[in-house]
């Protein structure tokens, strides 16, 4: 499949049917899978043998999503996980031991940054913010010899500030730690960190990959690029006493990454996807190249409208020339970066309300990169959590509105922006 280009492969890699087998992808609602002996399931316990036998760790409408997603992102292995927060959890924990410390940036989606600075510090797991901006010089002053990794956002929610991802492949890589991406917004359609050097990609499958609206859900996906036997990551380079002995560089070799947090972490945590999200999962798949086009062209028209209207303060969108991120998003995200904007309405936070309140088709609903278009004001809702330092650490002013632009014809969403405009 790999030969294929990436629109073919979001329609048909993962699943190839057999002679006589169904065409779409079975939803196999099933926690067990039966065998005829004994040492038949004692093999595939010990990875020894292919097959299915437990649905926390494995099952085959789910197997199939995570092939398809390894190829999107050309990576040799994905793990699928319950929800975008429970596949960073697991990103960071496959690496990760009490004591350790890693880098992340401070633009990282809120609910990301929660999980770093307060429950992974509750595990003895230490994160430093930095501001994306810093020179490697900079960045470099923040590795202390615990450090295991760095993680990122391609392009953050909902700063929509793009990363250079050669700059933290060089920071991570010059330290011998691996560079995670947060890939959610850009998906593999218009990035595929794994090109640029990155080693781990992490996703919220609820968001574009889903583009409905209907399952929550996260994977990880493995470039097997990185070496983790270089003494550093004893998790992956020892015997694992938990999975009797187990040497995952070793037994392994270049899915080291992908099998531990299988085996090991989602046989602890749990954090499974359901298989009949699995199966809406695929079918949102398989348009992901047809949404993320009209997407990201609805957003440029609306952002260029946006930025022409006199009662708009400021419009950021990396699509924009005057963005200060519209360099790096030509040389990441060449073909469009995502369909969220974000924007100021002159008269601060009241008058962002009073437009909010006054849309009709577009509504007010937590959640982004559906087929619909959705507006929120994170300062009050997502990232309330936030004291206004961190607020102002994730490029997130008081009055600033997010909005998700569906693929709705583009008239009709304007039309809508320009009469709530009115009513302020
Ligand atoms: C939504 C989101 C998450 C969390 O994903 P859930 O599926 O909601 O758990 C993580 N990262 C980014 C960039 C997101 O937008």
């Amino acid at each position: 499949m790999s030969n294929y280009h990436i629109e073919t492969n979001c329609i048909q890699a993962g699943y190839q049917p057999k002679n006589g087998e169904p065409r779409v992808l079975p939803i196999y609602q099933s926690t067990t899978f039966k065998y005829d002996s004994s040492e038949h399931v004692g093999k595939l316990f010990d990875l020894v043998e292919d097959g299915f036998f437990y649905t926390r760790l494995a099952n085959p409408t789910v197997d199939c999503v995570e092939r398809k997603i390894a190829v999107l992102e050309g990576g040799v292995g994905a793990l699928c996980t319950s929800s975008g927060q429970a596949a960073s959890l697991i990103s960071i924990l496959n690496i990760c031991d009490s004591g350790d410390h890693f880098i992340a940036s401070s633009t990282i989606y809120g609910g990301t940054t929660n999980l770093f600075a307060v429950t992974l510090k509750r595990m003895g797991i230490e994160v430093t913010f930095v501001n994306p901006d810093s020179s490697i010089e900079e960045l470099q002053k923040e590795i202390r010899t615990n450090t295991k990794l760095v993680f990122a956002e391609t392009i953050a929610n909902p700063s929509l500030i793009v990363i250079d991802i050669a700059k933290f492949v060089t920071l991570a890589h010059s330290n011998q730690i691996p560079l995670i991406i947060d890939n959610t917004f850009a998906t593999p359609i218009n990035c595929r960190p794994f090109e640029f050097g990155a080693d781990i990609i992490v996703h919220s499958t609820s968001k574009y990959m889903d583009g409905h609206a209907v399952a929550l859900g996260g994977v990880i996906i493995d470039s097997g690029n990185f070496n983790w036997d270089n003494g550093k990551f004893p998790g992956l380079s020892t015997p694992d006493t938990s999975y009797h002995g187990m040497v995952y560089t070793r037994d392994c070799g270049r899915t080291a990454f992908i099998t531990k947090a299988r085996v090991q972490l989602m046989r602890d945590l749990g954090s499974t996807p359901a298989p009949n999200n699995a199966f809406l999962l695929n079918l949102g798949l398989e348009t992901l190249h047809l949404r993320m086009e009209r997407h990201c062209s609805n957003a440029q028209k609306i952002a260029e409208f946006l930025e022409k209207n006199d009662k708009i303060a400021w419009v950021n969108y990396p699509g924009l020339k005057n963005n200060k991120y519209y360099e790096l998003s030509q040389k990441y995200l060449p073909n469009g970066s995502c369909g969220v904007i974000s924007y100021g309405v002159k008269g601060g936070r009241e008058a962002a309300v009073k437009f909010m309140d006054s849309l009709k088709l577009a509504a007010i609903v937590v959640h982004v990169a559906d087929t619909r278009t959705c507006v929120l004001h994170p300062a009050s809702t997502t990232h309330r959590q936030l004291t206004d330092q961190q607020l102002l650490d994730a490029g997130i002013s008081s009055d600033l509105i997010r909005m998700s632009i569906g693929i709705e014809h583009i008239d009709d969403i304007i039309a809508d922006i320009e009469q709530a405009l009115e009513q302020i």
